[in-house]
């Protein structure tokens, strides 16, 4: 063991001397881009490094996803160090050393967003304030060159305190940065959780974590002003049943002991911080930047509107718009807004001078580079050599009828009448509707944690785009396997986390719609349920997608029924599926209704997908009409496989093997 363990430690020293190496060069590169004006970016040069590593890793028998992400984040990298480069050159000369303003002390969140977006510039050296007000006056009196404020999190919302800080100051925006925020459970020693009478914690942080808290019992929680200093009265104390909520870095800071990691409520929790300056900043017209402005508009109807159509005017995209209380003028509202673009662009200029033209205030609080930077991607044909598509049947939208009949139909806002364009739903990078073909693949049901990472693999591995899975089974017999419940969605989200996947699945009761939406990218009404309707209309209240499948025994007129239910009460996110009816036939599990296609395309906006694997009930028949459902134009296709289908513990029959699924997709992306 300690052997192998000092072969991988060498091999771990020589990886990460590469890496310095690899950046070495992107900084010669990009003194040469900077000499000749080239653009930062060279997509084209990012995809064939993609390419020729995916190659290199087949050949070494290397996972193509792993080696993918790890590629991804050292370009990210690359392209962030030569943009950092060039901002630094323009504006920053003397960087040998800067002092940095924030809330707080060592630590803290601010502090460490800060570390990471002066990562690449000196020595840092930190002005630690009580309040935001006074971070931003210590950079206005330059006793501090920037200021960092947290402004907006992904949990609980915007910052106030510091968006009114901004506004009373005479500072300007210079940088974004984006922060991950991990809350853990840190005590001095290891203790038990049963142990824990108190818990010191920034009352953002306790909300964040209510969850994990309502599980102690018996505790009593103490307030601070920041996580880091919730951390460091626990190095300080000397108690042995008081623990704090604070990031893994504040522990190691104050030499505290972990107890529980990830503690929050909600995985995906981020903070997004201004850099702020005395002086604004100059962005490269090579950098992709955003803009901050601070403005009111004039207190009489439709004002805000008509300032806000000057972005339309001039295709320009809002990335946020926040407004703010006047203080001494009740009811008038100052509005925060950022947009992507340079102000040394021509069309921001003229943009900006218009929009001037429709505010009693308004500043430029400053251009900036974005934090966020867009990957490469590359496409399947790239590494596959897939044929180009001969034919784009999907494109072929069919004519919309606009006959009187229209007035009688019980459903309003599912009809084309009401809505003539496509609705295309966007879940993460995958857009459904429009001229758009997508594959959800998965098991019926998600069967254990390895099984479902299995096959989240093989729906990546070949080029599918959502990951289906059933935690809720709604089984004809209550005898049959009922489905893992949320440990199997606590899986199934692993697994599409793991792969970058949406994920979809069906939820049964209208008690469980609040929690399953928290997991789920996209909720599954099932046959059996498209006339039940308080769970549509529970569905309805919520924002994410739904899939609504057409019940075995209904018409289309009732599916549309059934969907005007949804989007009746505010979701307008809904997709329809036809996956078989009862006919007099029983030769196939039901009937593949196909015409249904044609007919939803005509009378309804939504996107229709197609399940011919419930539809038909045997695997060798799922291929052909997944093939036949694209011909028809349908927007997509949902189809089960199953690493071993003879031992599925639901709908085995149908399941495909993986290399069937294989031989699908290659085919349907061939047709
Ligand atoms: C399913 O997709 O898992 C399912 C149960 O399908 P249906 O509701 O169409 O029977
Ligand atoms: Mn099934």
């Amino acid at each position: 063991m300690k052997e192998l363990r000092e072969k991988i430690n060498i091999l771990d020293k020589q990886i990460i001397g590469l890496l310095a190496e690899r950046r070495k060069l992107s900084r010669q590169v990009i003194e040469l881009k900077d000499e000749k004006k080239a653009p930062i970016r060279d997509k084209e040069r990012e995809k064939e490094i993609l390419q020729s590593v995916l190659k290199t890793a087949k050949d070494y028998g290397l996972d193509s996803h792993y080696v993918t992400k790890l590629f991804n984040t050292i370009i990210e990298d690359s392209v962030r160090l030569q943009q950092n480069q060039v901002l630094k050159t323009t504006n920053f000369e003397n960087t040998a050393s800067i002092k940095i303003a924030i809330q707080g002390i060592e630590g803290s969140y601010s502090y460490l967003s800060a570390k990471q977006y002066f990562n690449d510039y000196g020595d840092l050296e930190f002005v630690k304030k009580k309040t935001f007000e006074e971070v931003v006056k210590s950079v206005e009196n330059e006793e501090a060159d920037f200021a960092v404020l947290p402004i907006e999190n992904t949990t609980s919302g915007s910052i106030n305190e510091a968006y009114d800080a901004l506004m009373d100051s005479s500072l300007f925006v210079v940088g974004e940065e984006i922060y991950q925020v991990k809350h853990c459970l840190v005590s001095k020693n290891e203790i038990p959780l049963s142990k824990i009478q108190k818990i010191y914690a920034h009352p953002q942080a306790a909300v964040q974590c209510s969850k994990f808290l309502s599980k102690l019992t018996d505790i009593e929680v103490e307030y601070f002003a920041d996580t880091a200093m919730s951390v460091q009265k626990i190095s300080e104390s000397e108690s042995s049943d008081t623990a704090a909520i604070g990031s893994e870095e504040a522990a190691r800071i104050f030499n505290v002991t972990v107890l529980r990691e990830e503690i929050a409520n909600q995985s995906g929790n981020y903070t997004r911080f201004l850099i702020c300056s005395k002086r604004p900043i100059e962005v490269d017209l090579r950098i992709p930047s955003k803009t901050s402005l601070v403005f009111a508009t004039a207190h009489s109807a439709g004002s805000l509107v008509d300032a806000l159509l000057i972005f339309q005017k001039y295709k320009i995209n809002m990335t946020k718009l926040q407004s703010r209380p006047i203080i001494g003028n009740p009811w008038e509202e100052m509005f925060y807004l950022d947009f992507q673009g340079n102000t040394a662009d021509s069309n921001v200029k003229s943009l900006l001078e218009e929009f001037g033209k429709h505010t009693r205030f308004f500043r430029v609080l400053g251009c900036f580079a974005s934090k966020e930077i867009e990957v490469a991607k590359i496409d399947v044909k790239d590494i596959e050599d897939l044929p180009t598509p001969t034919i784009n049947i999907t494109s072929e939208l069919p004519k919309v009828k606009t006959e009187s009949k229209s007035a009688s139909v019980s459903y309003k806002l599912a009809s084309r009448n009401y809505k003539v364009e496509d609705t295309v739903i966007k879940v993460g990078d995958v857009l459904i509707g429009g001229n758009n073909f997508i594959v959800m693949a998965g098991p019926c049901s998600v069967e254990s944690k390895e099984m479902i990472l299995e096959c989240a693999k093989e729906v990546r591995d070949n080029h599918a785009q959502i990951l289906r899975g059933g935690c809720f089974k709604p089984r004809t017999s209550p005898y049959s396997f009922q489905g893992m419940g949320f440990e199997g969605l606590e899986y199934l989200k692993l697994a599409g986390e793991s792969y970058e996947l949406p994920i979809i699945t069906e939820v049964l009761s209208t008690e469980q719609v609040d929690e399953v939406a928290r997991y789920s990218d996209i909720l599954q009404i099932g046959a059996r349920n498209m006339q039940n309707f308080p769970l549509l209309t529970a569905v309805g209240k919520i924002n994410k997608p739904v899939m609504l499948k057409r019940s075995m025994m209904a018409s289309l007129d009732e599916l549309l029924n059934s969907a005007e239910y949804i989007l009746a009460q505010g979701n307008r996110q809904v997709i329809l599926c036809e996956r078989g009816i009862r006919t007099f036939e029983t030769a196939t599990r039901n009937t593949l209704d196909l015409s249904s296609v044609l007919v939803l395309k005509e009378l309804t906006h939504l996107p229709v997908v197609v399940d011919p694997s419930h539809a038909v009930g045997q695997r060798d028949k799922v291929i052909p009409l997944a093939k036949a459902a694209k011909v028809v134009g349908a927007h997509g296709i949902m189809v089960e496989f199953h690493p071993e289908p003879e031992k599925a513990l639901s709908d085995g029959p149908q399941a495909l093997y993986f290399n069937q699924f294989r031989e699908l997709m290659k085919n349907i992306n061939r047709l």
